[in-house]
């Protein structure tokens, strides 16, 4: 879906901060030299391989200089002949040079874009719950495929013809100079127009560079929103409000392109158009200097030959100037995500946790994002080693979130959750994932087969150990009655397995781990009677001889837990067991009065 394909690669959302200033700039290029160190002896290398191809590029007209000045004015046939074959060993180490260069600078390039995707993606993968709120899965997505790809553009042509335009521009300017003053000021004639049209372009074709990728980005979500979505769309008809939708966007896309087309056109017509004209004066002019004597024939065809080299590079700089910018842009963003530093960390000296202990919540208050609404606040519980605490009340009232601080998704901002007296912000990170074992209503899962779905929990376990965890929860029956067993190959997010089928690989997994706490969201979606059952009957024996936190959705599990805890408006209002609640005749009375009436049991 994100397919960065170089210029306008898709993106969506994320370019407010695409033009960087002229400090920030120098800031990350810096950086990024400083990351690229390891590739300095292949940058050394790449300079003295791209100096020797300028070299044989400026010496092409020279040797014609001297072809006809001394050996066709002259009638010195050997002069001649000696002359093409230079020109002929120069063109072919130009080549041999050229491929050589093209392979150092990119294996270079290519180099650090493989160092900077694995550092992006092992920050990525070391990053809290709070970071995932906050970014969005598809722009970092974006930040994988289409950022690093405007830098691929850099370095797989870029970086090498910004070095040679440069050095091109240079020398063959003092190579003019030195073949003849009087042309050198003809040819400099038409320079401040074609510096004034260079500016004007690099400014107009990154406008238009910038409209292209926010209108491919804003097709992209409609593509994205009409496949998606596609199933509620059709629901209620509205394919053609879709396809109309898309349809807009589509054309403001054409239009943006169409713009940056006629940036281009007038820009390299121009600098054709530049380029004939000088060659046209300098014909004219060296013409009459040659009748005068000041100039020789093989100068003049000298000058026209090398005139190239002075305008093509000109106009290469200033396309490169934007590809400069936008690999900067890319790169400022990505050493963003380098630095986010993980909320969720591991404390410097971790302390091991118990193998079992009660898991006590001292009051603790936790807002998702500053300035918002805090989701949970004092809030003060206690789950005794062995025991089932059960949370219920209102949708949104904070009841996921204090399961998730229980099981350290997040941390508070203050008070303290303690597993066995130790604060879990203490413990090793590896320790409290075996203690503490979150089961989400969704379980994902990845391409592969359901062994290794299963062994994702606990990659180290023996196959005894697998089939074991499967028997005590009933359920190796059911896994070895799939097509191939536990090989059978689930596809992208188990895309091959029913959503009870999922649900059990989860239940799974978290028996593999056998921790000492289940924190469990309850699924509140409907399977079928029969799974259902099934389920029920090996979460049960999951659950057996465990501290379990769960967020209740049915009457029948609440029934089940010794202690009940109603969560509303982020605090907890009433806690006790089932009949102490009902006895009391409070919200939770009024809540199981409801479920009563609403899902007989
Ligand atoms: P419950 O589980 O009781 O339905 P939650 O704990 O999910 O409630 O949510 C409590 C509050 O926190 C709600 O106002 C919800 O909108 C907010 N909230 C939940 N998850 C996030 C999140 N990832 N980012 C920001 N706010 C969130």
């Amino acid at each position: 879906m994100w397919s960065g394909g170089g210029r306008g690669g898709g993106r969506s959302g994320i370019d407010e901060d695409d033009k960087l200033n002229r400090t920030q700039t120098r800031v990350v290029l810096a950086r990024s030299i400083r990351m690229a160190g390891e590739f300095r002896r292949h940058a050394a290398w790449a300079l003295v391989l791209v100096t020797i191809t300028v070299l044989c590029t400026l010496a092409g007209p020279v040797l014609v200089r001297h072809g006809i000045d001394a050996g066709i004015k002259a009638k010195d046939a050997s002069a001649l002949n000696i002359t093409v074959v230079a020109y002929l060993v120069v063109v072919a180490i130009a080549y041999v040079i050229g491929r050589m260069q093209y392979v150092v600078l990119n294996k270079a390039g290519e180099g650090f874009l493989r160092l900077l995707r694995v550092k992006v993606f092992a920050q990525l993968q070391r990053q809290s719950m709070a970071f995932f709120d906050r970014e969005k899965a598809g722009v970092l997505v974006a930040r994988m495929t289409a950022d690093i790809e405007s830098m691929a553009e850099l370095v797989q042509w870029g970086l090498m013809q910004f070095l040679s335009a440069f050095l091109l521009l240079f020398l063959a300017f003092f190579l003019l100079l030195s073949l003849s003053w009087q042309l050198t000021l003809i040819t400099l004639i038409v320079f401040p127009f074609l510096i004034a049209a260079s500016v004007k372009f690099q400014r107009d074709s990154n406008r238009a560079y910038l409209e292209v990728r926010e209108k491919v980005g804003a097709n992209l979500s409609a593509l994205q929103e009409g496949i998606t979505g596609v199933r509620v769309i059709q629901a209620y008809a509205r394919e053609d409000e879709q396809i109309r939708r898309f349809e807009e966007s589509n054309r403001a896309l054409f239009r943006s392109h169409m713009y940056s087309v006629k940036v281009s056109t007038w820009y390299f017509g121009l600098i054709e158009f530049a380029g004939i004209a000088s060659s046209a004066l300098i014909v004219g002019v060296g013409g009459w200097l040659v009748h005068r004597g000041t100039v020789s024939l093989g100068t003049v065809v000298a000058f026209v030959l090398l005139l190239a080299n002075l305008f093509d590079p000109v106009q290469q700089l200033s396309q490169l100037y934007n590809t400069l910018q936008s690999a900067a842009a890319a790169l400022h963003k990505l050493f963003g995500i380098l630095d986010a530093v993980p909320d969720v960390n591991e404390s410097d000296s971790p302390v091991s946790l118990p193998a079992t202990g009660d898991v006590e919540v001292r009051d603790i208050s936790f807002t998702y994002a500053s300035g918002s609404q805090p989701a949970l606040s004092n809030v003060s519980v206690t789950l005794t080693a062995g025991t089932r605490l059960a949370l219920v009340g209102p949708t949104g009232a904070g009841k996921s979130t204090l399961a998730k601080l229980m099981a350290r998704l997040y941390d508070p901002q203050t008070g303290q959750v303690l597993f066995g007296g130790v604060d879990l912000r203490d413990s090793s990170l590896e320790d409290l994932r075996k203690r503490i074992v979150v089961i989400p209503q969704e379980g994902f899962l990845f391409d592969g087969s359901v062994r290794d779905n299963l062994l994702i929990a606990r990659p180290d376990a023996t196959e005894d150990m697998l089939l074991g965890a499967l028997n005590n929860l009933g359920l190796r029956e059911r896994f070895e009655s799939l097509p191939e067993g536990l090989d059978t190959q689930v596809r992208e997010r188990g895309s091959r397995l029913s959503a009870g089928e999922r649900q059990l690989v989860a239940l799974s997994r978290a028996a593999l781990v056998d921790p000492a706490v289940l924190v469990l969201d309850e699924a509140t979606s409907n399977l079928d009677p029969g799974t259902e059952m099934l389920i029920e009957a090996a979460l049960e024996k999951l659950m057996a001889g465990r501290s379990v936190i769960v967020v209740a959705h049915r009457l029948s599990t609440v029934q089940r837990a010794d202690k009940i805890a109603v969560v509303s408006d982020a605090r907890i209002t009433e806690i006790g067991s089932h009949d102490e609640l009902i006895a009391m005749g409070g919200h939770y009375a009024a809540l199981v009065n409801n479920w009563n009436k609403s899902q007989p049991q």
